[in-house]
């Protein structure tokens, strides 16, 4: 099958699981602008040379060093949650591949990223940087401290479970923003979560649905890794 073949399936599988969970989700559809920026954006590159054949499965994949790249419906949802208007600044935790981080900056004027693993990141910004992306700053950090000098961000996107919502992250955000986290135990029950802080700063939680995430270490301190 040619690429844009496969990338029109992970498109399709993406409506379809949307499909399934429009009760949970709350929604029937993703903005078009979302499922755009999932067109354009070529995840192939974002996994390991070895696993580009199921770059377009709906499913996550390994990315070594025990971390995984998200299942697309799971990056489409995240990032259809956040509501991002264009001209957008956003913090992600977890750089992981790149993959999400790419397809935020598709979306908005800068995108911040943190990733807690060095090689990780290293190896996501080569492929920012091969792939042409201008608005993403990437750093190695712990993102239970959130990264507060590019505060207060519009959305925060948290890719790894954490076993609270850090309260950083929630400081960081600006009043009409959105942080969407995993949070529940390491392997165990876990809820994505979307957090609205209003324009009066009063925050407001809500479960989305169930969700599987490699869990977020803790390094505490707020040292960089
Ligand atoms: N968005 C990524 C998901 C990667 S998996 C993708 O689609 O590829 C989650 C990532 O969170 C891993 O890369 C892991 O190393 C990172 N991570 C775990 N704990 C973290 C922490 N405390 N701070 C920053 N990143 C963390």
């Amino acid at each position: 099958m040619s690429l844009e073949k496969e990338r029109q399936r992970m498109i399709r599988d993406i409506e379809r699981e949307v499909e399934y969970t429009r009760h949970m989700i709350g929604r029937d559809r993703f903005q078009p602008r979302v499922m755009d920026a999932m067109r354009e954006v070529p995840r192939e590159e974002f996994v390991p040379p070895e696993l580009r054949h199921a770059a377009f499965d709906n499913g996550p994949l390994p990315i070594g060093h025990g971390q995984t790249i998200s299942q697309p419906y799971i990056v489409a949802l995240m990032t259809d949650l956040l509501e991002l208007q264009p001209g957008c600044k956003v913090l992600e935790i977890g750089t992981g591949s790149g993959y999400q981080t790419a397809i935020l900056a598709q979306l908005c004027d800068r995108v911040y990223t943190v990733e807690v693993v060095p090689a990780l990141s290293e190896e996501a910004n080569k492929i920012f940087q091969r792939l042409g992306y201008d608005n993403i700053e990437a750093r190695v950090g712990d993102g239970y401290q959130g990264w507060p000098e590019h505060a207060p961000y519009d959305g925060i996107i948290v890719t790894a479970a954490a076993s609270y919502i850090p309260p950083a992250l929630v400081e960081q955000l600006k009043a009409g923003g959105r942080l969407v986290i995993p949070v529940g135990q390491p392997y165990g029950h876990q809820e994505l979560l979307l957090v609205e802080k209003d324009r009066q700063g009063e925050v407001h939680t809500r479960n989305i649905l169930g969700v599987a995430f490699v869990p977020m270490i803790e390094k505490g301190g707020g040292e960089d890794a």
